[in-house]
């Protein structure tokens, strides 16, 4: 496919006002990719060059994109930098400014030399990567130097999620609900959407069924259903293994005879930043290989107690590892047993999966099994969260013996009981901006009063609004938010927001942020949890706290499920 025709396709999906439209254009991309080269598209469409474990990083920064830009057009670096504070976007700069070339080139040929910038490295490797941008540029027509930028930039966002290139994939082999399942099943244990691609363009329902768990390839996670109450628990899955539930961040260990590679809830690799599991792993799993999880704390070693998460979660920093590691050593509660020697152990009970765990794992300073106990009665369930609570740690996860570990599944397979369910609404809630509101009164010179957050309803994967939040920042952080929102901004509603309050500015759903607040009511005005006659649900007194979170994508914020389900806790 020439770029400039790809480039077309991704005009249109940008001006989709729903859902469906965006996934009927999806899938024309897909049914004219060349087959063998799909995994590529499914890459591209998703702004990157690769899936999220193997992400490379282009390392263009926007001064570099700009010597490009400058470069490629001919106009001065500042007549570049003029226009872009103009027009808010490197892309439409140019656009705008790029003569209608000869050349236009083949997407492979463009997937290639971005893979190629990205490999540039070392001295001069800062000109190289300028230059190569610049030459490519040059070989495609002005639509695709715009596409070509905000990749390189890391802002094509379509705004596709994985749920939403799945559908897309089966329309395009015009395949009904059963593919679709297929596809969720291949994807949820081997993470890679191109790959699934791939097996299903070129070997068809089989070659995607063969697909299979391997080290390397990470397992999307499992989740947790949350309740209130020890009664429920057990009324809901009986007999139990109750887990301390440590409060630090997940990790998912693949161990191949040698090679420890470690991944993060999201997926992405974080083996560099943690060299104690690795060393850990090494010296205390008994196996070739393994896939395993476990939660992962810093310890103080003088105390004997864990720090708070506020201080583990600087663990997944890039810089300054080994300091850290000598000052925040980790240790990881290790809960989980996903693969061994050549052998899934998705299907298996919990219980045996945990039973061989615990006998891969020797003693030792690093890896920990998690703590728990079995129980089916109430007040003993009860008794044990107190003791958990006490200890510091932030409740209990109630996991059911029998169940296999359900990959991508949020079900009550676990069951979350966390301190700050119980009695009020204390518990944070993730939101994604999809707009905001142009302040009134004294917010006017700010230029921003309030956000329009949402939720995710994952059954039919939109967003569904759930408040209007104009409070918990300070002034100077108001108008820093709104130059970061301002990058994301775009004329229409974006098509996978469902909302009937129209803001000033839609923003495309791309930053979480975590909002406390006082219960949740229902409400008329907002889409989340609202069917024909019913009102929806809406967030009361919400004020954000803290900074848009790096460590989560639009998807990963609350449910519709999970507010209506707090709702009823209340
Ligand atoms: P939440 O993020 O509140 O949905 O809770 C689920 C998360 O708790 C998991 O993704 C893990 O990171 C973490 N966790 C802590 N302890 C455990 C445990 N024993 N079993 C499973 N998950 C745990």
């Amino acid at each position: 496919m020439k770029f400039s025709v790809l480039a077309g396709f991704l005009e249109k999906i940008e001006s989709a006002t729903k859902r469906s439209e965006m996934v009927r254009v999806l899938s024309e991309i897909f049914r004219e990719a060349e087959a063998e080269e799909i995994d590529k598209y499914v890459y591209f469409c998703q702004g990157a060059l690769g899936p999220p474990f193997k992400r490379t990083v282009i390392g263009l920064g926007e001064k570099m994109i700009i010597q490009s830009i400058s470069r490629a057009t001919g106009l001065t670096v500042q007549d570049v930098t003029k226009q872009y504070i103009k027009l808010g976007d490197l892309g439409l700069v140019a656009e705008e400014n790029m003569g209608e070339g000869k050349e236009d080139a083949d997407f492979l040929y463009v997937y290639g030399a971005l893979q190629s910038i990205a490999e540039i490295s070392g001295k001069g490797s800062v000109e190289g990567k300028i230059n190569s941008l610049t030459k490519l540029m040059e070989k495609t027509k002005p639509k695709g130097a715009k596409y070509i930028v905000r990749f390189v930039e890391g802002k094509l966002r379509l705004g596709a999620g994985e749920a939403t290139i799945i559908e897309a994939l089966t329309v395009s082999v015009k395949r009904g609900r059963e593919l679709k399942n297929t596809l969720e099943r291949a994807f949820n244990i081997c993470s890679d959407l191109g790959l699934v691609a791939k097996k299903l363009f070129l070997e068809g329902v089989k070659g995607v069924k063969e697909i299979k768990v391997k080290p390397g390839n990470p397992i999307r996670p499992a989740l947790a259903e949350r309740l209130t109450s020890p009664r429920e628990i057990i009324d809901k899955i009986g007999r139990c293994a109750v887990e301390s539930k440590y409060d630090g961040f997940r990790c998912q260990v693949h161990k191949k005879e040698l090679e420890v590679k470690i991944f993060s809830r999201r997926l992405e690799e974080i083996t560099d930043a943690l060299p104690e599991i690795v060393k850990g792993t090494k010296k205390q799993i008994k196996a070739e290989e393994a896939i395993f999880e476990g939660e992962a704390l810093a310890f103080n070693e003088e105390t004997g107690e864990f720090y708070p998460f506020q201080v583990t979660i600087q663990r997944k920093r890039k810089y300054g590892v080994k300091e850290m590691a000598e000052e925040f050593p980790l240790k990881l509660f290790c809960f989980d047993l996903l693969y061994l020697e050549g052998t899934s152990y998705l299907d298996k009970p919990y219980i045996e999966r945990t039973k061989t765990l615990m006998e891969i794992i020797k003693p030792g300073e690093t890896l920990k099994i998690a703590e728990r106990m079995i129980t089916e009665n109430p007040e003993e369930l009860e008794k044990y969260f107190e003791d958990r609570v006490e200890k510091g740690l932030e409740g209990i996860i109630a996991k059911r013996i029998d169940a296999p570990y359900q990959a991508g599944s949020r079900n009550f397979n676990w069951i979350k009981l966390k301190r700050s369910y119980r009695g009020k609404l204390t518990d944070t809630i993730d939101i994604v901006v999809v707009g905001y509101f142009k302040g009134r009164g004294k917010r006017v010179k700010l230029g921003i009063g309030a956000i329009l957050g949402a939720v995710y309803d994952e059954e039919k994967d939109l967003f569904r609004t759930v408040a209007k939040v104009g409070s918990g920042l300070s002034e100077e952080n108001w108008m820093k938010l709104k130059g970061v929102l301002d990058k994301e901004a775009t004329p229409n509603k974006p098509a996978r927001v469902d909302s009937l309050i129209e803001p000033d500015v839609w923003v495309k759903p791309v930053y979480v942020l975590t909002v406390k607040a006082d219960e949740i009511t229902r409400s008329p005005n907002h889409t989340c949890g609202m069917k024909n006659s019913e009102p929806g649900y809406a967030l009361r007194f919400p004020r954000l706290i803290g900074w848009i979170r790096g460590d989560k994508g639009p998807e990963d914020v609350n449910t519709v499920k999970e507010i209506i389900e707090m709702y009823k806790m209340q």
